[in-house]
């Protein structure tokens, strides 16, 4: 009995340690130009499905400016653009040496760790600095951004990743942000099912019991009138998912910004969230890691 008893603490201990041990994984999936409501108007069963297990918010806020690399740039450094000084798309000055891109703090917390940004709207990169990332690149159109995610998840190692998709804002642009233009929900259901070619991926992962993915799937800005930039609601209201083991499911009912996104990736990768670093965004829809 006595040894029955050992065999059992220690299977016990052991199965403690190795859900402890379960590595960290964080897929940021931007679909630019994407509005909350359209969202939920489109037929989007991926989407949907992360968000029934995750946890999410259909009235997010993006930066009053609310134009790509503004808001791009807050979601990536977690700080307003008062901090990261990005106000116009041509990325003039941006203040990367205090607010870097959140890859140079997962890289500073563990620099084995493999950082991934693959984009459509290749202007994002600029503020990713050499070091940084293991992999920078861009493609167009956004099925080729989503085929070259689900390879590199599939078959390398993966930790961090980053991923902007970019023809929803181009169907806004030339049809409206709207839910009456069936070209622009057309385009919404297509990044749905990019998004679920990824998704699938992770299950195709040789290790993936030993791994704790959490996925975030969110939006830059909204728009109205074929355009964005302004501080209205259509424009910057935004939505924010995140779905993973870490999650509290439902409603996000404080509110949840752009800037946030970076935050939470950092927390769920098991990184305290520093005073010295004067970040904007908090960590929200997961188990805070202090
Ligand atoms: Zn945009």
């Amino acid at each position: 009995m006595k040894k029955f008893f050992v065999f059992c603490s220690v299977l016990l201990v052991s199965c403690c340690l190795m859900a402890q041990t379960k590595e960290k994984k964080v897929l940021i999936i931007g679909i630019d130009g994407c509005k909350p409501d359209v969202l939920l108007y489109a037929n989007t069963p991926h989407i949907d499905r992360l968000v029934k297990g995750g946890a999410y918010s259909f009235n997010a806020k993006t930066d009053p400016i609310s134009s790509s690399g503004i808001c791009w740039t807050g979601m990536l450094t977690g700080v307003w653009h008062e901090k990261h000084n990005v106000t116009t798309n041509s990325y003039k000055n941006p203040n990367i040496e205090n607010y870097p891109h959140f890859f140079n703090r997962i890289k500073e917390h563990n620099d084995k760790l493999k950082t991934y940004s693959v984009v459509n709207w290749a202007p994002i990169h600029k503020i990713i600095r050499k070091g940084e990332a293991d992999i920078v690149e861009s493609y167009k159109p956004d099925e080729k951004v989503a085929n070259r995610v689900a390879e590199l998840i599939e078959k390398k190692r993966s930790d961090v990743i980053f991923v902007q998709l970019d023809d929803v804002d181009h169907a806004g642009h030339a049809h409206n942000y709207s839910l009456q233009s069936e070209q622009y929900v057309q385009s919404v259901e297509k990044a749905d099912s990019l998004v679920g070619v990824m998704v699938s991926a992770i299950k195709r992962r040789k290790d993936v019991e030993q791994e704790d993915w959490h996925i975030i799937v969110t939006t830059d800005h909204g728009g109205s009138n074929f355009g964005h930039g302004k501080d209205i609601p259509t424009h910057t209201t935004i939505f924010y998912v995140i779905n993973g083991p870490d999650v509290q499911k439902g409603e996000i009912l404080e509110p949840v910004n752009v800037v946030d996104v970076a935050v939470t990736a950092l927390s769920v990768m098991g990184l305290e969230i520093k005073e010295a670093w004067n970040l904007d965004g908090e960590v929200k829809g997961v188990n805070s890691n202090e």
